[in-house]
């Protein structure tokens, strides 16, 4: 393990010519290319990323099923208890020792409520504006003008009625990041290129901010830019970007790479 390494020492690129490119990319392959290219190299191109549930990762997932089935019935009954079951159905699946007692109290008694409290204002709030949810977990197989394919899934669909126009929508059940709207902005391209919909905007909601929702704020990007963003990954160089975005910090190869294993990712700044 290097004690002192030199930002000079370290590697900016990896030659990708002995390594294959990814067939497909995804949204989240995309963003995580920006942070730091050689995590992204690990986890995406040497396949080293593995899954692993959490508390929240499996609420995030119960709040989505719930929310799909609940606009597919044309419900309109409170929702909170249909999140709060599903979440135990998931926990008698898991077991409680998977989970820490305190933060599942957490979710039930205060996560779920205010999810399902700005899931209410939200439905209200498309009520009143004649927005009417037409699909949910739309799968799009877009290949850029510059030949890459990317993927994405998006969890539903509105059609504002005065317009005809269509509204994407991503929930969220964590904290905000500049990289969501860049998420529905691609989103949106991709529908409005294989001829899905007209979009108006893609709204990224944020269902456990105090806050409450966020529309998308980001302008619209051409089809030649977010072409580009998405082939971004595929140039062929995997840089040790995490030092300067901050990715370092909750990076798993910290411990193999040669700027994570340094430390102190300040050094290299200053070096
Ligand atoms: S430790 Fe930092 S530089 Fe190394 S792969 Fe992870 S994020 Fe990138």
């Amino acid at each position: 393990m290097p004690q002192h390494l030199d930002y000079k020492e370290v590697p900016l690129v990896v030659d990708d010519t002995i390594y294959a490119v990814k067939e497909h990319v995804s949204h989240g392959q995309v963003d995580l290319f920006s942070r730091c290219g050689h995590r992204y190299f690990k986890d995406y191109i040497e396949g080293a990323k593995a899954w692993e549930e959490t508390l929240p990762t499996a609420a995030g997932t119960a709040v989505h099923e719930v929310i799909e089935e609940y606009e597919r019935e044309r419900r309109d009954d409170p929702i909170l208890p249909l999140f709060q079951k599903r979440l135990r159905d998931v926990e008698d699946v898991e077991g409680l020792e998977f989970w820490g007692k305190k933060d599942l109290r957490w979710w039930t008694n205060k996560g779920l409520p205010l999810i399902a409290d700005n899931y209410a204002r939200l439905r209200a709030v498309e009520r009143s504006k004649g927005i009417v949810p037409v699909s949910w977990e739309d799968e799009l197989l877009w290949t850029t003008p510059h030949g890459q394919l990317f993927t994405g899934s998006v969890d539903a669909i509105r059609i504002r009625t005065s317009d005809g126009k269509a509204i994407l929508i991503d929930w969220k059940t964590g904290k905000q990041k500049d990289a969501h709207q860049m998420q529905l902005e691609l989103y949106r391209v991709a529908v409005e290129e294989l001829g899905l919909h007209d979009v108006a905007f893609g709204q990224v909601v944020y269902l456990s901010d105090k806050n409450g929702f966020a529309n998308t704020v980001m302008p619209h990007l051409s089809v030649e830019v977010a072409s580009k963003i998405i082939g971004h990954p595929r140039e062929g160089t995997y840089p040790y970007t995490g030092v300067l975005t901050g990715e370092c910090g909750f990076c798993p190869h910290r411990g193999t790479c040669p700027v994570g294993t340094l430390g102190d990712t300040n050094v290299l700044l200053t070096k």
